[in-house]
């Protein structure tokens, strides 16, 4: 009964914050197929409340030394470390992923921070002596204020760490929107970042749907917004954000290939296809949905891809399986139904994923591992980015009608090349027009300290989440001219200083 459920609340300045909307969305347990809480949706008043928080907590936090924020930002990396498998079992139980998949995610997700920390050295200025007779130019880069953090369902603790700990590291207030589907991750670290010291209202989390995130749009104090999730509603973000005259970063979809060409070493190839294509149940913006195969190497390496796909375990992530559930009964179907769309285009579904055998309980969201073969790119099964466990294959004739395929589709994500020819890669590298590239690396999400973002409708606006491009994002630069009087220069003159 809905009315017995947990219930999911903010977290406002600093403590949990009850929602009185009277609005709630379910969260489910996907594994087990049934609800297990509710969350709040914020009204205009707690997203008021949010703002306001962070509005407040803004000066002291900005004006807090460096060497303070410093040590908060290791409190919370020391706490998040030892504190892991707490997170790991709550990413589980709402989004369904494998509890070595949730551990890796944390992983990725405290590389950030462990970046973060060192954010004095990424946010230093430039001094010049001298510009003109006595006088000297110096830069400064100081934080935005209230930023706003809108993130999917996919990661619910990496990507929100992918934004606050660099927008927080750098002087900012945060007020974060995670994903409605799963809540709880966001006040797990909001509570543990405030148990290492943060002081309260620097980070809120307002839980809801696209009013919460239409108010943040809206609302004047909120400076800037990072989102990530789907490509059309990054495009409206982007849009409705920049017209308010805020800045401006949207993460949006993606359909990455992964091109093989005749050389590869076949059994990487297989077992880089299978991680790629399967890990978190294909629920990754940068999991490998089209394989590229350049002829004569289809046959082959489908049969090394099956033979593969033949020993994985589907099931309830606490298990110990291979691979969890998907993350609503909704997304499931929809996913599923590509199945039949395939079939209907005249594709051929090598492995099939319905019908599976599970190690979970049987009202789960599940769908096996799907490979299909030949499908037409004129076919939503190869245009449509379908965000589950279906693994396409193209077959084309050359490298240049494979890089031509890649370059032609709407998303520029993340893309992966397996071959033995350095050359090849190298040529790749240069004219593949995709924003993260692998050369026999399927899933090149770069390490914090580079910045991660794709091309064309994967993202919206020029700056990337986290790395140099997150400090750069969540400061802004003031150039000062200043020169103290020597008696000596004075005097007179309209025009500019030559001198
Ligand atoms: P989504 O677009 O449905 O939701 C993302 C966020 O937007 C959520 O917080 C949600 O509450 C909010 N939202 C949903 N509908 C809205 C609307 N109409 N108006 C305003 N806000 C709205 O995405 P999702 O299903 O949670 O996540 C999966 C998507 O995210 C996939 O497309 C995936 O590729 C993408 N993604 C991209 C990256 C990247 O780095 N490029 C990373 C992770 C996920």
């Amino acid at each position: 009964m809905p009315d017995e459920l947990a219930v999911v609340n903010h977290w406002i300045d600093g403590e949990e914050f009850v929602g009185s909307s009277g609005r709630t969305a379910p969260v489910y347990d996907p594994a087990r197929g049934i609800q297990t809480k509710n969350v709040v949706l914020a009204n205009a008043d707690e997203i008021d409340r949010a703002v306001a928080s962070a509005k407040a907590a803004f000066p002291g936090w900005r004006d807090t030394s460096m060497a303070r924020r410093q040590q908060i930002l290791f409190s919370f990396r020391e706490l998040l470390a030892s504190r892991k498998a707490e997170l790991a079992d709550i990413l589980t139980s709402e989004h369904g992923k494998v509890l070595s998949d949730a551990a890796g995610e944390i992983t990725r997700g405290l590389e950030v921070v462990e970046f973060a920390t060192g954010f004095p050295h990424l946010i230093k200025g430039d001094y010049s002596e001298n510009v003109s007779t006595g006088v000297d130019v110096y830069s400064t880069r100081q934080p935005l204020g209230v930023v706003g953090v809108i993130s999917p369902f996919n990661f619910p603790a990496m990507v929100p760490l992918w934004f606050f700990p660099i927008a927080i590291a750098a002087g900012n207030t945060v007020v974060l929107k995670p994903s409605e589907k799963d809540p709880s991750a966001a006040n797990w670290m909001a509570e543990l970042f405030t148990e290492a010291g943060l002081p309260d209202g620097v980070l809120n989390v307002l839980h809801g749907d696209k009013q919460a995130v239409d108010g943040l749009l809206e609302h004047p104090d909120v400076k800037s917004i990072s989102f990530v999730g789907s490509t059309p509603i990054a495009k409206y973000i982007y849009e409705t954000a920049a017209r308010n005259g805020k800045r401006v970063q949207a993460l949006g979809g993606a359909k990455n290939h992964m091109l093989v060409l005749p050389d590869a070493d076949l059994d990487l190839t297989a077992d880089a296809a299978v991680n790629a294509g399967f890990g978190s149940a294909g629920e990754r913006c940068m999991a490998i949905s089209v394989v590229v195969a350049v002829e004569p190497v289809a046959d082959a390496l489908i049969e090394k891809i099956t033979q593969r796909m033949a020993g994985l375990t589907v099931g309830d992530g606490r298990r110990n399986c291979d691979m969890g559930p998907l993350v609503t009964e909704v997304h499931r179907d929809k996913v599923s139904s590509y199945i039949e769309v395939a079939i209907e285009d005249g594709a051929t579904v090598v492995v099939d994923g319905r019908d599976i055998e599970v190690d979970g309980e049987a009202d789960g969201f599940w769908l096996g591992p799907t490979l299909i073969d030949a499908v037409p790119t004129t076919s939503k099964v190869y245009l449509d980015e379908i965000f589950g466990p279906v693994l396409s294959i193209v077959r084309v004739k050359s490298y240049e009608e494979g890089v031509a395929l890649i370059n032609n589709g709407a998303y520029g994500n993340g893309t992966a090349i397996f071959t033995n020819d350095g050359g090849a890669a190298r040529r790749f590298q240069n004219e593949v027009e995709v924003g993260m590239i692998g050369i026999n690396v399927p899933i090149p999400v770069p390490v914090a300290y580079y910045s991660f973002g794709g091309f064309k409708d994967s993202i919206f606006g020029d700056t990337k989440a986290y790395g140099p491009d997150g400090f750069h994002f969540f400061t802004r630069q003031k150039a000062i001219t200043s020169r103290w009087l020597d008696p000596s220069h004075g005097g007179i003159n309209l025009g500019f200083p030559q001198n």
